[in-house]
C-alpha cells in the first residue's frame, strides 16, 4: 500500500482511512501505542485479524476501514471522506498482490468479503457479505478455472441474495421464497443438493428479485458492489436496532464500526473444505478442551444457520487430521497471546486452514470461574487477574437454579429479552396475577407473562416462579421487582406478542396457550418454549473454592456470617466466613415449645413469676450458642441480645378477640359444669392475654420499647441472656473447643444504656466463671443503627469493647423511612421516576448513612485506635457497599451465609478499586 495516500481533515492533519492487517503497528502508532486505542480505531474483528496477521498465523489478506472513516461519513450526512476511495482502491491492490488474483478480472478473479465489526462486538450492526466481485463474466471464467461449476454458480447466487438483503434491503423472503420453490421443485431439503441447473435459474430469478424490489439492476461491476458494501456497513451504525442496543448496552454512539475487506477463502470447494466455528474451551463448563462445530463444504453462517445438521469439532480430526490439528494448535497459541479464552471462525480451503476471526469467548458463570482459575494455575495469567476476571454478581450464578446443560442444549430459544433478574424458571404461561395466584395456590408452577406490570399485578409476581414480559427496560416495574424478590425474569422481549383476549402468546410461527409450559433463563435472557429441568444452584464447586481462597489472600477486610442457629453457621463456615458477625436470639423464643414461656415472662405479675419464666427460658438459650460455639470452632460470634419490641411474642389482638368471642358462645351452649369451668378459666386466660396485648400497644413500635430499652427496663433478660452464653461458651471450652463469644447490644442510642448494660453482663460473666472455674473474655459491644449513636461514638467508645452496624435500621432510622411500607410502596415509583438511582436498603447510601458511619468510626476511633468496627446488616453481602464498607475503614462485613462467596469476592475486588482511586488521585 503506498504511504503517501493520505487526507486533510479538520485539524489540518493528514489522516488515513485504512490499514491493512499487515500494517496493525502502524495502526497503534497514529493512536498512541495502545491496544486499547487500536481496537478503537480497527474495531475488535479488525484489530484481532490483525494482530493475528502479526503472529503470522494464517488470515486471509485483507484490510480495515477505520471507524473515524464511518464517523466521518456519517457527519457529512453521507458522503466519502475525501481519499478514502483511493485508500480503499489502494489497499485492494496490496491484497491483489499478496494473492496473486485481481478483483474482476476473468482470468483470475479475487473476491472479498465485506464485514463489519465495532469495538464492541453487538448486534444491530451490518451482516457480512461474502464472494464479492462475481458476476456473469467472472462465474463463467471461475467455472473453466476451477472446473467446479457448483462450486461458483452457489457463490454467485449467495452472493445476490446477501447483497440484495443486507445493501440493498430487499426482505429476505423474497429470495427463501425462490430457494423453497427450487428445493421442492429439486425434490430435496438442502440447499447443498441444489444442482447446477438448479443454481442456475436460482441466480436468474434472484436478479429478477433485485430488479422487482430494489428498482435497480444487481450491480455487476465489482468495484460497485465493494463500495455499496463499504457504504451501508457505514449507515448501519446508525440504523434503529444499533441505536436500540447501544442505548440498553450503555455503549456511546460516537465509537463508529469499522468495515473488513477480506480476500475470500471456500470452504465449499467440495469434499476437502470445511468451515467451522470453536472455542478453546467450554463455554458452558469451562472444561479445557475445543467445543466447536463445522461443516464440510459450507460457507458462512451455514453452521451457525443451523441449515444442515453440524459435526462436533473432535470429528474434524477423523477428516482432515493436519488441519485439526493446526487448528488446536493455533487455538492454544490465540488463548496465550490474549490470555483468555477465544472464540474463533475458520475456513478450510482445499486442505489448507485458514483463521477468519478471533475474540474472547462468552461463557456462563460457571465456566468463566474454572477458566480463571484454570488459566491461573497454567501460569497465563495470575491469581489476582484471576480474581479481578470474576465479578461478584457472577458468584450468584451458582446459587441460582439453572437449567440442566444437557437439556438446554437440545434447545432453540424461541426469542430472548432483557435479563434482568437472574436464574432459570419454569412453569405454565398465566396471563393475569390473579389466575397467577390462583394456580400458584393450587400448587402448580407458574409464569406470569403480561405486556409490562404494574403496581396491582405485584400479588401475581410473587406467585410465580419468574416473570416475562413483552415491553420496558432494565428499570421497568417488573425488572426493579423482580429483581427485589428474587424472581426469575425477563423483560422487553419484544418480539412476544402477547394477546389478553386469545389468551394466547405469539413468537413467529409459535401459538403458545396459556397454561402451557415456558421456560425463561433470567440470566442470558433466553425464552424457550415447554419445560426444561433445572438444577439446583451449588457453591461446592471446588474451582469455586480455589478462587475464593486465592480472593482472601488479598482481602484486608474479613467476612463473617449472620447465623441463628448451629446449621447455618455449619453452612457459613464451609462457605469460608471467618465468624458470625450477628446472631438474633429472638429466633430463639419463637420455636413452639419456648413461646408460652416467653410469653409467660411477659405477662408475669410479680418478679418471682417472672425470673422463674426467665429462668426456665435459659437452657433453651444455651444448647443454641453452645451449637453455634461449635460450628465455629475458635472463630468469633456475636451475640445479639434481644431486639423485637415484646409484642411480637404475644398474639394477634383481633384474632385474640375472635377466640374470646368464639369460647363465649360456646360457653353458652355448655351443659356440664366441668366443661363450664374449663371454658371459663380459658376465657379468663384470654381476657389476661388481651390486657397485656392492650399494655404492651405501642404507636410506633419499631421505636418503642424494643432493643437496649427492653434490657434497661427488665435487667433479668439481659442477665439471663449473657448467662446462657457463658454458660455455653463453658460446655463448649470443657470439650477442648475454643470460644470467642462477643456480646452485642441492640439499639443503643446513649452511652448510659450501653454502661448498664455492660454492668449486667459482667457480672453475669463473672457468676459463671465463678460457678465454673473457668475463663471467658468479656467481651461487650454495641450496634449503632440510630443516628445519635453514631454521632456520640466517641462517648460510646469509652466502654465499648466492638461496634457494628446494623445498616438496615440505619438507613431506616436516617432517611426517616420504614423499609417495609417503602418496598412495597413508593420506593418502587422512586426508582422508577429516578428520584432515587439505587434502593438505599440494597446499596448502602454513601453520601448520607455513609457519611454517618465515617463520623461514627473517625469519633470511635479517635477514642480507640484498633477498635473493631463491622456491619452487619443485609448490605454486608452486597459488592458496593463491601466497597465503601473497606473505604470507611471497617474491620468486617457479615452476611447470609449463602451471600458469604459473594462477599469474599467482593472484598478482594475492594482493594483493587482503592488501589486504582488511589493511583488516580496520585495517593501512595
Ligand atoms: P459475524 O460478525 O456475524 O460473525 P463475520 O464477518 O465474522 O460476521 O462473518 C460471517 C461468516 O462469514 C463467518 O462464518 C465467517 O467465517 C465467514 N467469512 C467471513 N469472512 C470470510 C472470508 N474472507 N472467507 C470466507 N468466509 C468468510
Ligand atoms: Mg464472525
Ligand atoms: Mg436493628
Amino acid at each position: 500500500m503506498t504511504q503517501n495516500a493520505t487526507n486533510m481533515n479538520a485539524e489540518g492533519t493528514s489522516e488515513r482511512w485504512v490499514y491493512g492487517f499487515d500494517q496493525i503497528t502502524a495502526a497503534e502508532a497514529a493512536v498512541g501505542g495502545s491496544w486499547d486505542a487500536a481496537r478503537g480505531l480497527l474495531g475488535g474483528k479488525g484489530a484481532n485479524l490483525a494482530e493475528m496477521t502479526r503472529l503470522d498465523i494464517p488470515v486471509p489478506p485483507g484490510f480495515t476501514v477505520t471507524t473515524r472513516a464511518c464517523n466521518r461519513y456519517l457527519q457529512m450526512d453521507g458522503k466519502f471522506p475525501d481519499d478514502l476511495w483511493v485508500q480503499v482502491v489502494d489497499a485492494l491492490h496490496s491484497i491483489e498482490e499478496q494473492s496473486g488474483k485481481r478483483l474482476g478480472d476473468p482470468n483470475n478473479p479475487l473476491l472479498v468479503a465485506c464485514r463489519s465489526g465495532a469495538k464492541f462486538s453487538m448486534p444491530g450492526m451490518m451482516d457480512t457479505v461474502l464472494d464479492i466481485g462475481l458476476n456473469d463474466e467472472v462465474a463463467k471464467a471461475m467455472v473453466t478455472s476451477t472446473g467446479n461449476e457448483h462450486f461458483v454458480l452457489d457463490s454467485y447466487r449467495r452472493l445476490i441474495q446477501m447483497f440484495g438483503a443486507v445493501v440493498l434491503g430487499i426482505p429476505d423472503e423474497y429470495f427463501e421464497e425462490v430457494l423453497t420453490e427450487a428445493r421442492h421443485a429439486g425434490g430435496t431439503h438442502s440447499d447443498a443438493d441444489l444442482d447446477v441447473e438448479a443454481l442456475g435459474s436460482i441466480i436468474e430469478a434472484f436478479k429478477q428479485v433485485v430488479v422487482r424490489r430494489a428498482s435497480l439492476p444487481f450491480p455487476t461491476d465489482p468495484l460497485q458492489q465493494l463500495r455499496m458494501a463499504i457504504e451501508a456497513v457505514f449507515k448501519s451504525w446508525d440504523g434503529k436496532r444499533a441505536h436500540d442496543y447501544r442505548r440498553a448496552a450503555h455503549i456511546s454512539d460516537d465509537l463508529g464500526t469499522a468495515v473488513n475487506i477480506v480476500a475470500m477463502v471456500f470452504g465449499n470447494t467440495g469434499d476437502e473444505s470445511a468451515t467451522g466455528v470453536a472455542m478453546s474451551r467450554n463455554a458452558t463448563t469451562g472444561e479445557p478442551k475445543l467445543e466447536g462445530d463445522f461443516l464440510i463444504n459450507a460457507q458462512g453462517e451455514d453452521v451457525v444457520a443451523g441449515i444442515r445438521p453440524t459435526r462436533p469439532i473432535e470429528e474434524l480430526a477423523d477428516e482432515m487430521p493436519e488441519a485439526h490439528r493446526q487448528f488446536a494448535e493455533t487455538a492454544k497459541r490465540l488463548e496465550a497471546h490474549y490470555r483468555d479464552m477465544q472464540d474463533m471462525e475458520f475456513t478450510v480451503e482445499n486442505g489448507k486452514l485458514w483463521l477468519l476471526q478471533t475474540r474472547d469467548g462468552k461463557r456462563t458463570a460457571q465456566a468463566a470461574v474454572r477458566i480463571a482459575v484454570d488459566l491461573a494455575n497454567e501460569g497465563v495469567i495470575t491469581r489476582a487477574e484471576a480474581v479481578g476476571r470474576i465479578a461478584p454478581e457472577q458468584i450468584e450464578a451458582f446459587l441460582h437454579p439453572r437449567f440442566d446443560p444437557a437439556a438446554l442444549a437440545e434447545l432453540q430459544p424461541i426469542t430472548s429479552g432483557l435479563n434482568v433478574s437472574p436464574g432459570a424458571a419454569t412453569g405454565v404461561i398465566a396471563l393475569d396475577p390473579d389466575l397467577a395466584v390462583r394456580w400458584a395456590e393450587e400448587g402448580r408452577e407458574v409464569i406470569l407473562v403480561r405486556p409490562e406490570t404494574k403496581p396491582d399485578d405485584v400479588h401475581g409476581m410473587l406467585a410465580a416462579k419468574g416473570i416475562l414480559t413483552s415491553s420496558g427496560g432494565r428499570t421497568s416495574h417488573a425488572a426493579l421487582v423482580a429483581r427485589q424478590f428474587g424472581r426469575p425474569a425477563v423483560v422487553g422481549a419484544t418480539d412476544l406478542d402477547i394477546d389478553l383476549l386469545a389468551r394466547t402468546l405469539s413468537v413467529d410461527d409459535w401459538v403458545i396457550q396459556e397454561g402451557e409450559f415456558v421456560s425463561i433463563d433470567g440470566t442470558s435472557g433466553d425464552v424457550f418454549r415447554g419445560k426444561v429441568s433445572l438444577t439446583e444452584g451449588d457453591l461446592d464447586d471446588p474451582h469455586l473454592s480455589e478462587l475464593l481462597g486465592w480472593a482472601d489472600d488479598i482481602s484486608v477486610l474479613d467476612v463473617r456470617a449472620n447465623a441463628d442457629n448451629g446449621p447455618d453457621a455449619e453452612r457459613a463456615a464451609r462457605f469460608g466466613a471467618r465468624g458470625i458477625g450477628l446472631c438474633r436470639t429472638e429466633h430463639m423464643f419463637f420455636a413452639p415449645d419456648r413461646l408460652p414461656t416467653m410469653q409467660k415472662m411477659i405477662m408475669a405479675t410479680t418478679t418471682v413469676e417472672r425470673d422463674e419464666a426467665i429462668a426456665s427460658l435459659l437452657p433453651f438459650q444455651r444448647d443454641d450458642f453452645a451449637d453455634l460455639f461449635r460450628a465455629m470452632d475458635g472463630k468469633p460470634v456475636i451475640i445479639r441480645l434481644l431486639d423485637p419490641p415484646l409484642h411480637e411474642f404475644l398474639p394477634d389482638r383481633d384474632e385474640l378477640q375472635r377466640d374470646i368471642a368464639d369460647l363465649q358462645i360456646k360457653l353458652l351452649r355448655a351443659s356440664g359444669l366441668d366443661e363450664v369451668e374449663t371454658l371459663l378459666s380459658s376465657v379468663a386466660q384470654a381476657n389476661n392475654l388481651l390486657v397485656q396485648v392492650d399494655a404492651q400497644r405501642e404507636a410506633n413500635p419499631m421505636l418503642g420499647t424494643r432493643g437496649v430499652r427492653l434490657g434497661v427496663l427488665i435487667p433479668e433478660l439481659t442477665s439471663m441472656q449473657a448467662r446462657a452464653i457463658f454458660e455455653a461458651a463453658a460446655i463448649v471450652i470443657d470439650e477442648g473447643i475454643p470460644v470467642i463469644p462477643e456480646v452485642l447490644v441492640p439499639l443503643v442510642s446513649d452511652v448510659e444504656e450501653f454502661i448498664r448494660q455492660r454492668l449486667v453482663i459482667q457480672a453475669a460473666a463473672k457468676c459463671v466463671e465463678d460457678e465454673q472455674h473457668i475463663h471467658v473474655p468479656t467481651v461487650v459491644g454495641t450496634m449503632i443503627e440510630v443516628p445519635r449513636a453514631a454521632l456520640t461514638a466517641g462517648d460510646i467508645a469509652e466502654y465499648a469493647d466492638f461496634m457494628s452496624f446494623g445498616t438496615n435500621d440505619l438507613t431506616q432510622t436516617t432517611f426517616g423511612m420504614s423499609r417495609d411500607d417503602a418496598e412495597s410502596g413508593f420506593l418502587i415509583e422512586y426508582l422508577e421516576s429516578g428520584v432515587f438511582t439505587s434502593n438505599p436498603f440494597a446499596t448502602l447510601d454513601p453520601k448520607g448513612v455513609g457519611k454517618l458511619i465515617d463520623i461514627c468510626v473517625t469519633g470511635a476511633r479517635a477514642v480507640k485506635p484498633d477498635l473493631e468496627v463491622g456491619i452487619c446488616g443485609e448490605h454486608g453481602g452486597d459488592p458496593k457497599s463491601i466497597t465503601l464498607a473497606r473505604k470507611l475503614g471497617l474491620t468486617y462485613v457479615s452476611c447470609s451465609p449463602f451471600r458469604v462467596p459473594v462477599a469474599r469476592l467482593a472484598a478482594a475486588h475492594a482493594e483493587s478499586m482503592l488501589a486504582d482511586e488511589d493511583s488516580a488521585t496520585g495517593r501512595p
